[in-house]
């Protein structure tokens, strides 16, 4: 049998972004909406913290789980009182260490779709199965607790949830994380929850998981610096965890990846520690893109089919036009628009917008995208909104 390593496709968002980059190296004017980073530099006092500790020879390997002061600063910032703090390379080794200590062949792990590109493929390695349960656009691309119900079996062990949702900027209410909640405890199943979109909330408050005190002792909830202070590439993410799955993950971690990196470290502390008017400032910004592109884009009945209340995304609706790769491979050569194919989070006949980018390439990038439905597409009928 193949190992289940070398069956790993590359991440679709990254090919496409690599597909955008490689015509703008080319001389294209391409409009990169592919990309889910953050475009605004990350805060000073991380730079500094960064520039501090490399004077300071701080490059030597840190603990396997982080510094005892990040975790720190992770803990009060986070508001994380019960469970143990972990550090990693960013949200992602830790997601995917939760997912090693916890499933294994033959179990199963319910995982809300679309859903974040990198996520099956994670539950995969595990040599666990991951069971898609449909959200869709009625419901405000929610999960029910109907529907949970509807696809858990015995051998189920995980629900992984991500909220702010990417790629449909869902954002869940107190009601519904209460439902999902209650059914992790009923069913007696792990909640991986993933919150890196937690500061981009924008018509009301964020809500988290770790509000729920009675699910702690079954909570794994991570997020991380690369959304909330810009630093994606510093790869630095935190976790709480119940202790004795906070021990497993430390055991692969320290195996797997070694240990988070030392400058990085220092930078979050730094940022960790700052009052919250940078984080404010972001969110706003991002708010305004987010109304300014559903004002423009408002003209296309239809296309705008998400509920737009979190992360930086736009989810567009594509399948009355077109099938989502074609639509989003013409769009890119025709107009120089890059967007990624819903197919990419598991959801055919959508494509997601990332609002990463300045106002005028917005603007721009929106007129684009309307010449390109007008000319392609005129006759057919516009999808219902
Ligand atoms: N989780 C979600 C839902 C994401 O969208 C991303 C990145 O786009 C990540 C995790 C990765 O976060 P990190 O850079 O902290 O590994």
């Amino acid at each position: 049998m193949k190992p289940l390593s070398r069956t790993v496709p590359p991440s679709l968002t990254m090919e496409l972004d690599r597909q955008a980059r490689a015509l703008l190296a080319a001389g294209r004017d391409v409009i990169n909406l592919t990309a889910g980073q953050v475009d605004l530099p990350m805060p000073p006092a991380g730079k500094a913290a960064v520039r501090a500790a490399l004077e300071r020879d701080k490059t030597g390997y840190v603990p396997a789980t982080g510094s005892p002061e990040v975790k720190a600063a992770v803990r009060e910032k986070m508001g994380w009182q019960a469970g143990e703090i972990l550090i990693g390379a960013g949200a992602k080794p830790l997601l995917h260490a939760a997912l090693m200590c916890l499933l294994g062949p033959g179990e199963e792990a319910l995982l809300p779709v679309p859903c974040y590109t990198s996520y099956p493929e994670m539950i995969r390695l595990t040599g666990a199965e991951a069971i898609l349960v449909a959200t869709g656009r009625e419901i405000g691309w929610k999960l029910t607790r109907a529907a949970l119900e509807a696809h858990v079996t015995d051998r189920t062990k995980v629900l992984l949830l991500n909220h702010p949702v990417n790629p449909t900027g869902a954002a869940y209410d107190r009601d519904t994380l209460r439902e999902i909640v209650d059914f992790c405890l009923a069913r007696d199943l792990y909640l991986v929850a993933d919150e890196v979109y937690a500061n981009f909330v924008y018509d009301g408050p964020f809500m988290s998981l770790y509000a729920f005190a009675e699910v702690r002792d079954r909570l794994i909830l991570v997020n991380s610096a690369s959304k909330t202070y810009a630093m994606a590439g510093l790869r630095l993410g935190y976790a709480v965890a119940p202790a004795p799955v906070a021990k497993a993950m430390g055991g692969y971690l320290s195996q797997a990846v070694g240990c988070p990196c030392s400058l990085s470290e220092q930078a979050a502390v730094a940022a960790l520690r700052m009052d919250s008017a940078y984080e404010q400032d972001l969110r706003a910004a991002f708010k305004a893109r987010r109304d300014l592109l559903r004002g423009l884009l408002k003209d296309l009945p239809g296309l705008d089919a998400g509920p737009g209340e979190g992360a930086f995304y736009l989810w567009l609706c594509v399948f009355g036009y077109e099938d989502d790769l074609s639509f989003c491979r013409k769009l890119l050569e025709q107009e120089g628009v890059a967007l990624t194919p819903g197919s990419a989070f598991a959801c055919p006949g959508y494509a997601r917008l990332a609002y990463t980018k300045k106002e005028p390439q917005l603007r721009e990038a929106a007129a684009r995208l309307m010449r390109f439905i007008q000319k392609n597409y005129s006759s057919s009928s516009a999808v219902s909104s």
